[in-house]
């Protein structure tokens, strides 16, 4: 079978036995995570309030530390000081360092959005002067694309570059805002437009450079230990070897690198989740009220199987996705491409992917730390504890590497772009399932064994979103683009089946490794998943279909929907009591 494309899951089957399971990790593999690990428990962990007060030098104190251990240049080709891992090996360092509140900002915007860019779009000479550095932390790096008058419309920056008089330099004149890593990185990606471009360049500037100063650090609701200012650029002098990739590339370099950080976020948030769960089980273990236990009381079980069980199925669908987009990788390797085109192609293909993990992860994370508040119940709110950190520090996660309705619409206008281009039959599918509607229902006997229900509803699931959208391009054609609470609703359905479809797709590869008995729980997890799946599948689809069909059409869809979102009945209750009741004997987060 060849391997999945991008955005494929809509219209394809995939079977189990291709998917990646993090139960796979090899022993390489678990000894990076182990080295990040200890780095975390010694350096970060500890220094927590330290970090947050913002002394002095301790944070490019510990990315220069985290640099010498070697987790600084997982990514980068060892002829610049680096070990080249696979993506998918990238992504279990990001999950364990993700855990470490501001720390995990600082280093991913160090070793994602600040080294990459130059990294996959550097010249020979560009690579060699600065990634050596980066790879050490001997030089810090920082990405500066964000102006006070351009967020999400990231190409509208004001920033100018015009050339000297010399030819020698870009003169840069601008502000920067919101830049990660800014108050002490020692090279900053600057995206500009040079004179009059409609699209954006982008420079390497180094700190030292004539012209460029910084604003104070900007006191924040969380990460308070991440450096975040604003970089002025006042006839700032860069040498015009320093432009990066092409002129009026910028913008096409800021999207790709987006695209890795966005994946890169969800790792980060499923390390956050982990550690949350972590300390919600302990808490819920010691507490005692009325006699018992907090952890006996089925409201708590309810919310502990809840985090274990969102937070397994991001980590699925996650690291799927990364062993997907090594393979494409290979495969463009393999085609002749050298390594860095191949990853930032592998990654461009699963970029809707990668939008939905990163809206799914950073929502996760959200609900499993609201709900460790609760667990906490009063210490949850106490400043002395850590889920007030964790409460403040993961907000953030839903605005930055895009908003989340910035890539829930994406993920729809990149699947239906591929559509349009002929790469995914998706109209063609849709039309099958419009079909289907229009026809009586088969009733076929129920094929006994494991999954086989949940499979078909997953494949109903998909039927479902084929229909709304499919009724959407074709009622609305050119409009739905402005018709973004139906992109919301149809990006929504469609995050919730490529989540439940990895989850299962985990379970069913796990069940063959360790047999049925051992992986009772998350098979509970499984359909607990997908029952709760179908209702939110089925709101999203009727909101979308109520405005804009009406009439017989409406009903007509409205009773199909409703056919593909139907599941069997699951006895939630137990199912949630049996998730929690491994958490509380493990007193930790054990799948
Ligand atoms: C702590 C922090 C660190 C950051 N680090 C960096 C960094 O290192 N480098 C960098 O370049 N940037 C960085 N950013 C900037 C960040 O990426 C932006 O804040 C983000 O992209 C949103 O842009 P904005 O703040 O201008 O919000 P806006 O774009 O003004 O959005 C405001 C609201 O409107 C919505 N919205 C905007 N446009 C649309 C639309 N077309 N349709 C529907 N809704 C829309 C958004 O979803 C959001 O809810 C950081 C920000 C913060 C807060």
């Amino acid at each position: 079978m060849d391997a999945i494309k991008g955005g494929e899951f809509l219209i394809r089957e995939t079977d189990a036995q291709s998917v990646f399971i993090p139960e796979e990790w090899n022993e390489e593999q678990k000894m990076i995570a182990q080295t990040c690990q200890d780095f975390m428990d010694q350096e970060v962990f500890p220094n927590l309030d330290r970090i947050d007060s913002m002394e002095e030098g301790l944070m490019p104190e510990l990315l220069q530390k985290a640099g010498e251990l070697g987790m600084l240049g997982i990514s980068i080709p060892e002829e610049y000081g680096g070990f080249e891992k696979r993506f998918v090996t990238s992504m279990l360092t990001t999950e364990v360092t993700g855990a470490g509140h501001s720390f995990a900002v600082a280093f991913s915007a160090h070793a994602g959005i600040g080294t990459l860019p130059i990294l996959y779009y550097g010249n020979e000479d560009q690579k060699q002067k600065y990634i050596p550095k980066l790879a050490t932390g001997e030089w810090k790096a920082s990405y500066c694309l964000t102006e006070p008058s351009s967020g999400s419309d990231a190409n509208s920056g004001k920033t100018k570059a015009t050339l000297s008089e010399d030819g020698k330099h870009y003169i840069l004149n601008g502000q920067k805002m919101w830049i990660t890593n800014g108050g002490f990185a020692d090279v900053y990606t600057v995206f500009a437009k040079i004179d009059d471009d409609e699209d954006l360049s982008a420079f390497i500037v180094e700190r030292g450079y004539e012209g460029i100063s910084l604003g104070a650090e900007e006191k924040k609701m969380g990460i308070k230990g991440s450096s975040t200012v604003q970089v002025f650029l006042n006839n700032c002098k860069v040498p015009v070897e320093n432009l990066l990739y092409e002129r009026a590339k910028g913008f096409k370099i800021a999207l790709n690198i987006l695209n890795i950080g966005r994946i890169k976020l969800a790792g980060a948030c499923l390390g956050g989740s982990k550690r949350t769960i972590d300390l919600s089980v302990n808490y819920s273990n010691e507490r005692n009220q009325f006699g018992r236990p907090i952890s006996k009381y089925g409201a708590i079980r309810h919310k502990l199987a809840e985090q274990a069980m969102r937070t397994y199925a991001l980590e699925s669908a996650m690291y799927r996705c990364s062993q997907n987009i090594d393979d494409a990788i290979l495969a463009l390797e393999e085609g002749g491409m050298d390594h860095g085109q191949a990853l930032l192609k592998g990654v461009e293909q699963f970029a809707a992917e990668a939008a939905m993990l990163k809206v799914y992860g950073s929502e996760v994370a959200d609900y499993v730390i609201d709900e460790g508040v609760q667990i906490y119940g009063g210490m949850g709110f106490s400043a002395e504890a850590p889920m007030d950190r964790a409460y403040r520090d993961a907000r953030i996660n839903r605005i930055f590497e895009g908003t989340n309705e910035i890539n829930r619409m994406l993920t729809v206008d990149m699947i239906l772009k591929k559509a349009l281009r002929g790469e995914l039959d998706l109209m063609g599918h849709a039309q099958k399932v419009a079909d289907e509607l229009m026809s009586i229902p088969e009733f076929s006997a129920e094929e006994e064994g494991l999954f086989n229900k949940e499979k078909k509803a997953i494949a109903n699931f998909k039927k479902a979103v084929l229909l709304v959208a499919g009724s959407a391009a074709q009622k609305l054609a050119m409009q739905l683009a402005k018709e973004q609470e139906v992109l919301m609703n149809i990006s929504d359905m469609a995050i919730m089946t490529y989540i439940a479809e990895s989850l299962q797709l985990r379970v069913e590869k796990l069940v063959g490794l360790r047999g049925e008995e051992s992986c009772r729980e998350q098979i509970d997890m499984v359909r607990l998943f997908i029952y709760d799946a179908a209702d939110a599948i089925h709101k999203h689809g009727k909101d979308a279909l109520c405005s804009f069909v009406e009439g017989d059409d409406l009903r007509l869809q409205l009773m199909g929907l409703k056919r593909f979102a139907k599941v069997d009945p699951v006895n939630v209750k137990e199912a949630r009591r049996n998730i929690a009741a491994r958490l509380i004997e493990a007193n930790s987060y054990c799948y």
